[in-house]
């Protein structure tokens, strides 16, 4: 067979996840919860179908879902999306990353990616015969190097992506970041998705950076959300896009030959839920909570670390630890110790190796006290 994508074998999630199960270990690998959701949703989830929500949603999503989405977004980041044409519910955000890619990229135009990204946005880009064009994030803050991404910008530019709380470094972008990337792109007519995933978990008191508070990046972006990672529900493969209705005519046009729509009941269920804010704006202290808790029980490890700023991840250095490859001692990790990681170069420029591991703390207490107990005595 003459492979699209000649380069991309099994993805890393896929490889560790199996190996964790093989070796029964600890698994902090894959970025999902290992508790369950909130009972109350999953009634409604339960109600929805019982009262007949099951037959195909509307192609954009169920109304009530897209219009209490528009009011929360209104009053996140004060942009009011219309919930008639600028909002569509869609399989989780991947889908959304990939139906914006194969609507946008044409053959020959460049996206930017900045490096380490999350793993599915470069074979996309590849398969609709886009080249990507890596620019590296820097430093223990993975901070951009504005000179380079704008030296990296030319008449070829389609599309940037970019993603705060970004997976898998746990930092996130400030204002003076967002002011800067608008600054940069003005004038342009490039597109930027911008995947915001793990909106609702940001901490230290610090305050989620959307693109949908800028307007002139608002008015050139697909912003992409995801109900599995706020929810903790990542297996239901639900999220939904913002974007002017410029874009969301392509979006959907694409969209509706896609997946054409998504699961009903839960729509219905989330359309309910969204209307207590406190279901998704307590999520920050949740899980500041679980980051200090693993933290503070890997305190004597021999591992570095920065704290994670926002998502459910944390890198951990090991460089004073041994000198192998990420790849080579996460899976030593999970064969001997019982542990399993993801080892940070998969998501780097030219697998670019600086003996990291990421690790999910969106575990029970309990899971985490026994994935420290090894940390602590490696
Ligand atoms: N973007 C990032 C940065 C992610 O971490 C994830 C989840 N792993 C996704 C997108 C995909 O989200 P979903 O599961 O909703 O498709
Ligand atoms: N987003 C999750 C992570 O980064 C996993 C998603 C996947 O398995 N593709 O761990």
């Amino acid at each position: 067979i003459n492979s699209k994508l000649p380069n991309v074998g099994t993805n890393i999630f896929s490889h560790i996840g199996k190996m964790a199960n093989k070796h029964k270990a600890v698994n902090l690998s894959q970025g999902f919860p290992n508790f369950s959701l909130d009972p109350q949703l999953l009634q409604l989830v339960e109600k929805a179908i019982k009262t007949g929500h099951y037959q195909y949603a509307p192609m954009q999503g169920i109304f009530s879902l897209r219009e209490i989405i528009s009011e929360k977004t209104e009053n996140l980041y004060g942009k009011s999306y219309n919930p008639e044409s600028e909002i569509t519910i869609t399989a989780g955000a991947t889908q959304v990353i990939f139906t914006a890619i194969s609507a946008f990229v044409q053959q020959g135009d460049e996206v930017i990616v900045l490096k380490p990204a999350y793993d599915c946005y470069e074979p996309t880009i590849e398969l609709f015969g886009g080249t990507v064009v890596p620019v590296q994030l820097n430093g223990p803050e993975f901070k951009v190097d504005w000179k380079e991404f704008e030296s990296a910008i030319n008449s070829d530019t389609k599309m940037v992506i970019i993603n705060t709380p970004h997976n898998p470094s746990g930092t996130i972008w400030s204002r003076e970041d967002m002011l800067r990337l608008q600054d940069i792109l003005k004038g342009t007519h490039i597109i930027l998705l911008s995947d915001e995933v793990y909106e609702h978990i940001v901490f230290d008191g610090k305050f989620h950076q959307s693109v949908s508070k800028f307007p002139d990046l608002a008015s050139r972006s697909i912003i992409c959300s995801s109900f599995g990672k706020t929810f903790h529900v990542t297996g239901w493969k639900i999220g939904y896009c913002v974007a002017p209705k410029v874009l969301m005519e392509e979006f959907q046009k694409v969209h509706q030959f896609n997946v054409f729509c998504i699961n009903h009941p839960i729509q219905k269920a989330l359309a309910t839920y969204l209307q207590t804010p406190r279901h998704y704006l307590h999520l920050s202290s949740f899980y500041q909570e679980k980051r200090d808790y693993f933290l503070e029980a890997i305190r004597e490890s021999r591992f570095r670390l920065t704290p994670s700023s926002g998502t459910y991840f944390q890198l951990l250095d090991y460089s004073e630890i041994t000198n192998e490859t990420d790849t080579d001692f996460a899976e030593r990790l999970v064969k001997e110790h019982k542990l399993a990681s993801i080892p940070v170069s998969v998501f780097n420029l030219n697998n670019q190796d600086n003996k990291q591991l990421r690790f999910c703390f969106a575990k029970t207490n309990d899971t985490l006290d026994r994935a420290a107990e090894i940390l602590n005595r490696i």
